[in-house]
């Protein structure tokens, strides 16, 4: 099939799924008018495969169909297939501003990484269905979210909760699985969700360790939808929450059949538990390059804002800016380092070695570590700074009038007058007022702004994670070496 229009997107989501926002069941998300925005923007990132100007940067020829696809499926090993699939990523995550954490992009990345992880963990037939849920949804062009996460019933324990999602019954027509999943950001506008490991599990809980793709409108599944960020203002006043609230959701499973082609790991404690660490890293390319735009946007915004009312003069802002330009700087070297480290495990991979090593002299012992401690701590970091940056430069002039007020004559002239700015017009100095509202202010701001520090799980974990890491060992011989002599 290849790659759908908008339209084609659109309809897809007319498909009898079970979804809940604001105390009411959704019939049809299309026709939610909160949720439109968000469709449209999806769309328009269908159309543009379309573009012939476009075409090449985001689609290729299936290698098993023939029918043009993705870009962001490329499982690349080239140099040029890591530029297409880099550059793919970039042009998609520049249209939306960085803003949308979950694109469907995430995912192209995250399944190819799940394929070739299980491959390097010697579980080839899980590895050839893990293959087989990339190739449904690239050849599909499918929206794909995932949830990874247990529901919150007690987090003084990392064992499996009763209330995870486990499997009940075994059928002819696959595995039945009941049970709850947070969160899945993008669930109901998503075609299927990929739920799988993020909490190691223990010996006996094996119903827990599963890996599998769901539709989202498979008979027995219940999306709890968090509510709308958008409540119908213009674009005027809330340009951001209008176009790329992504939405976020609760999913539980009530006897759901999970085909066993779409069962990617079902009790492989050996499977479940390596995927946490094993993978070439497309994933890290996609996301490393999404927070890089983000920051880009945010750092724009700031010295938009701080020349709009003369903060740009003020060396205290001139400082905090200069300071986020340096982390942009930063932010390319680590999706440059992002592609290359991906590419040297993959050709590890390819000749039959784990993972790339360094020789200790010319590069680290411990390989290829930037992407993913960047997306761990430098841009949850970097993005809560210079959202800070923005909210201090902008000050009290986020609380400002809306669109309405502007266009009414009598408190237009007012704004003209008074609210104005160093080569500013009211009018400018609002939009550019309202969106450093929505992005840091609003509802969606808010969400924005935490989604930043947990995008890659529990930061806590995470940290604990590296503490295990052989950096940690690394660092410390170098101690020894020296108070040896
Ligand atoms: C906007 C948003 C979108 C998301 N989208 C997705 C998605 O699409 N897919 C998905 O799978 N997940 C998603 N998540 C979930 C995300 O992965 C989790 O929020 C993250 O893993 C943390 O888990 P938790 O929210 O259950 O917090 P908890 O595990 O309940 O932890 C709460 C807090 O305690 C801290 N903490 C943990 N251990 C300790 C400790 N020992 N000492 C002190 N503090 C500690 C944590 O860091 C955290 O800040 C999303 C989250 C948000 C906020």
């Amino acid at each position: 099939m290849g790659i759908r229009t908008g339209l084609d997107y659109v309809a897809s989501l007319r498909d009898d799924r079970r979804l809940f926002i604001d105390g009411r069941q959704v019939p049809d998300v299309t026709a939610y008018a909160p949720m439109r925005g968000v469709i449209d923007t999806i769309a328009a990132l269908h159309d543009a495969q379309f573009d012939p100007a476009l075409r090449d940067i985001l689609t290729h020829r299936s290698p098993t169909t023939g029918d043009l696809v993705s870009n962001t499926y490329i499982a690349a090993r080239t140099e040029a297939e890591f530029q297409t699939l880099a550059g793919c990523f970039h042009l998609r995550a520049l249209r939306t501003y960085g803003l949308m954490g979950r694109l469907t992009d995430f995912m192209s990345g995250f399944l190819m990484d799940l394929a070739a992880g299980l491959r390097l963990l010697g579980k080839d037939e899980a590895a050839a269905r893990a293959q087989h849920v990339v190739e449904v949804c690239r050849e599909g062009d499918l929206q794909v979210t995932h949830a990874l996460i247990d529901p919150q019933s007690d987090r003084s324990t990392l064992a499996a909760p009763a209330e995870a999602v486990h499997v009940v019954e075994r059928t002819r027509e696959g595995v039945v699985v009941s049970g709850c999943r947070m969160l899945s950001t993008l669930a109901p506008v998503s075609n299927v969700c990929y739920v799988g490991p993020y909490y190691p599990r223990k010996p006996g809980e094996e119903r827990f360790a599963l890996a599998f793709l769901v539709a989202m409108n498979a008979p027995g599944l219940t999306i709890l939808g968090r509510e709308s960020f958008h409540h119908g203002e213009s674009r005027f006043d809330r340009p951001l929450s209008s176009r790329f609230d992504e939405g976020d959701a609760i999913l539980i499973f009530d006897r759901v059949t999970i085909p066993h082609d779409w069962m990617i790991v079902d009790g492989d404690m050996a499977a479940h538990n390596g995927l946490l660490g094993a993978r070439p890293g497309y994933t890290a390319i996609q996301a490393c390059t999404r927070g890089m735009i983000k920051l880009r946007f945010l750092t724009g915004l700031a010295t938009a804002i701080a020349r709009a009312n003369g903060r740009d003069r003020t060396p205290r802002f001139q400082a905090a800016i200069g300071e986020l330009a340096a982390f942009v700087g930063v932010a390319d070297g680590i999706r440059t380092a992002a592609i290359s480290d991906c590419r040297a495990r993959v050709e590890a991979l390819a000749a039959g070695r784990p993972m790339p090593r360094g020789d200790g002299l010319t590069g680290p012992e411990a390989f290829g570590n930037a992407a993913g401690a960047a997306v761990n701590f430098f841009f949850p970091h970097a993005n809560t700074k210079a959202a800070d940056v923005l909210r201090m430069a902008a000050g009290s002039g986020v609380l400002a009038m809306t669109e309405a007020d502007y266009a009414n004559p009598e408190i237009g002239a007012l704004m003209d007058r008074w609210l104005i700015g160093p080569n500013t017009t009211a009018e400018q100095r609002l939009k550019l007022m309202k969106l450093a509202w929505d992005l840091t202010g609003t509802e969606f701001g808010s969400r924005a702004g935490l989604y930043e520090r947990l995008y890659s799980g529990d930061p806590e974990a995470n940290a604990q994670r590296w503490f295990q890491s052989p950096v940690v060992a690394e660092c410390e011989a170098m101690v020894a070496r020296l108070l040896e002599g």
